[in-house]
């Protein structure tokens, strides 16, 4: 589980991330709507222990990882990252890139790396280099790697955005069948409506800095808190 409370971050005396607070259950996804620089990198950064917070506590089932009451530094926060830009390491086999986080026996480290990638449905590809796979497997690759060392909780920043339309439905639906199977709490940005009612358990609206709307997506979807929401939504089907 994770929860943050009042969460905020200033760059030049200006407040981009601004008293947020909200929860993930395990199994559950919560997707940060925005526009951009609203502030949901900076948030999903603090979390994962590489950007510095002003104000306020993050706590990883219900121990506090960073605020007045200590600070874990960001390889012992068990927090998966799948960002955009976060992609395969090209010079490493599939089988070494799913394994990179991974500490313990040799023996140990290799069932947990036959046993992900068989949960992508790649066993096939143990062996193979990442531009052998095309960039839906790679996705599906990074997204093992990502939960091999059994992360309490995932950080994923438009994962998603570097597939075509077709494919993405597809990956889009497997990394949550996964996620949920592994009962991890994600916390999702993206700034596609669409994505957001298919995916998350939970929406929080955010705009410059704060989280102005929170709820399950229908309610959202039905009763947009602004203009700027309703436009947002309007091309969902
Ligand atoms: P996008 O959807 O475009 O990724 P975002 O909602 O993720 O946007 P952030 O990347 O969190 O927004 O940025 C929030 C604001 O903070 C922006 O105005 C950005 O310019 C500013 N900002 C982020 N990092 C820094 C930094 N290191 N120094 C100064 N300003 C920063």
């Amino acid at each position: 589980r994770l929860e943050i409370r009042a969460l905020t971050r200033r760059f030049d005396g200006r407040a981009v991330v601004d008293g947020v607070s909200l929860q993930v259950m395990p199994g559950q996804v919560t997707c940060l709507l925005g526009p951009s620089g609203c502030g949901k990198t900076t948030t999903l950064r603090m979390i994962a222990g590489v950007e510095r917070q002003d104000a306020g506590q993050i706590l990883i089932d219900g121990a506090e990882i960073s605020g007045p009451g200590g600070d874990t530094p960001p390889e012992h926060r068990r927090i998966g990252l799948m960002f955009q830009d976060f992609a395969l390491f090209p010079h490493l086999s599939v089988a070494a890139n799913v394994a990179f986080g991974l500490t313990g026996p040799r023996e140990a480290v290799r069932a947990r790396v036959a046993e992900m990638l068989a949960r992508v449905d790649l066993s096939r590809y143990i062996d193979a280099w990442p531009h052998e796979l095309s960039g839906g497997e790679q996705q599906r690759v990074a997204l093992a790697r990502a939960l091999a060392p059994r992360p309490r909780i995932m950080l994923m920043d438009e994962p998603f955005s570097g597939l075509d339309n077709r494919l993405r439905d597809e990956i889009r639906d497997e990394t949550l069948a996964v996620l949920k199977e592994e009962g991890t709490a994600v916390l999702l940005v993206t700034h596609e409506p669409e994505e957001a009612m298919r995916m998350a358990d939970e929406i929080a609206l955010m705009r410059g800095g704060r989280i102005v709307q929170q709820g399950a997506p229908y309610n959202i979807y039905n009763a947009p808190v602004d203009r700027a929401a309703v436009a947002f939504f309007s091309d969902v089907n």
